[in-house]
């Protein structure tokens, strides 16, 4: 019989969006006069399309297919084209950081390798991932049975954690700035986790999908601006928040050829190079027309519209954080971030808060709650609406917060 893998039965139920979807549900059945009112603060997508410079350059990719003379089949290695390879490294060397195209991967997202990188180390690692967090380093680490160990994200700490260094860890996952928290590590924190990992042989699993976003200067855009990172982090990125591609799926993983580990007989062996021999054998590379329109993302055209849209988000970020502070509640994100973390005022619990905005002012955002232990009473908006509804939603916090 069939043996299935029973890690899976570990799992949490993740019902989270369900069940978000099932009070409004309910709440717009009972109250039909107010469900046209709901404002969705709680969006985990980007909303505005895909710059013009992008599209043009996958439609004209897409006519390269459909002719005998640029007609391209499989990608030789799989690992993404050099033009692409070669626009990413132009655009770490634009933040000033340099890595070379051949350390670079492109894939269909950062959650496939974030998830799929596990298959690279054993199983009898201790695995730290910060709490709350974004739920696919948990899933995928209970999948394969690993042991896991959490670094707590408090309000005392500024929901960034830093290392214990009195308990050791091999894999580390850091995402900055933060999903859910939108908290950001500054280039002296990320160092004392480099340090960290490096006393520890430890790997840094690091999430930048957000770097975009990034403001402060002292927040770095990726972990490999801090000396010693080339030795113990690999990076996964995606232009999925950067330039609207959630739907189009583009992403890199970038690991130096520095970063090598010992096998049990004592053998140094590059992270890379296993990492290449298993996507190699799982995994056939990023389709043509999307590597091109990834491409345009890099071009001067396609950079230029593309941080418009992240600044349209930015300014939604900002109207969220003033209304916040004349309401005089606590946050962490916004800036650096398009995600706001904020207390749910009056010692309220996330899905109490949850169903006092819904009902009160059908503002709808997410409990905190749902990423981990302690996000219980915090909770996350988003971003991602229009200015109009944005400046609806907290003209009407402000009223329901400061007025009564
Ligand atoms: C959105 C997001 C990603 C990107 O995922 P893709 O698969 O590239 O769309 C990665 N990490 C975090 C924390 C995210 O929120």
């Amino acid at each position: 019989m069939a043996q299935v893998n029973e890690n899976f039965l570990n799992l949490e139920k993740n019902y989270l969006f369900i069940d978000i979807a099932k009070k409004i549900k309910a709440y717009s059945e009972e109250n039909p006069d107010k469900a046209a009112k709901i404002i969705r603060m709680g969006i985990g997508d980007v909303t505005l399309p895909i710059a013009k410079a992008v599209v043009d350059a996958m439609k004209k990719a897409a006519d390269e297919m459909g002719v005998k003379e640029t007609f391209r089949g499989y990608e030789d290695s799989g690992a993404g084209y050099d033009f692409l390879r070669e626009a990413v490294s132009g655009y770490y060397k634009s933040f000033g950081v340099n890595v070379s195209p051949s350390e670079i991967r492109i894939n269909d997202g950062a959650k496939s390798d974030c998830g799929n990188i596990t298959d690279i180390f054993g199983s009898d690692n201790t695995v730290l991932i910060t709490d709350p967090a974004y739920p696919v380093y948990v899933d995928t680490n209970v999948m394969s049975g690993r042991k896991i160990i959490y670094a707590d994200c408090t309000e005392e700490n500024g929901f960034a954690a830093m290392p214990d260094e009195n308990v050791h860890a091999d894999i580390i996952y850091l995402c900055s700035p933060n999903n859910p928290t939108g908290s950001a590590y500054t280039r002296d924190q990320l160092k004392v986790w480099v340090d960290y990992a490096l006393k520890n042989n430890a790997v840094i699993i690091y999430d930048s999908a957000y770097e975009a976003f990034i403001t402060d200067a002292d927040v770095p855009r990726s972990i490999f601006a801090i000396e010693g990172a080339e030795k113990c982090a690999v990076e996964m990125c995606s232009l999925s928040k950067t330039a609207g591609f959630t739907g189009m799926r583009c992403g890199y993983t970038v690991i130096s050829d520095k970063l090598v580990m010992k096998t049990s007989k004592g053998e140094e062996i590059s992270i890379a190079s296993l990492w290449n021999r298993r996507e190699g054998s799982k995994f056939n590379g990023v389709s043509y027309p999307v590597q091109r329109a990834a491409e345009a993302v890099f071009s001067e055209e396609g950079m230029k519209q593309t941080r418009a849209n992240i600044e349209y988000y930015q300014e939604n970020a900002r109207i969220i954080g003033e209304a916040l502070d004349e309401c005089g509640i606590k946050y962490t994100g916004g800036k650096n971030s398009p995600y706001i973390w904020l207390k749910c005022p009056n010692g309220m619990g996330s899905w109490e808060f949850f169903d006092y905005m819904l009902h009160e002012i059908q503002v709808v955002g997410t409990p905190g709650k749902g990423f981990g232990k302690n996000g219980e009473g915090w909770f996350r908006l988003t971003s991602f609406n229009t200015h109009e509804n944005t400046k609806e939603a907290m003209e009407r916090l402000k009223k329901l917060i400061i007025d009564k």
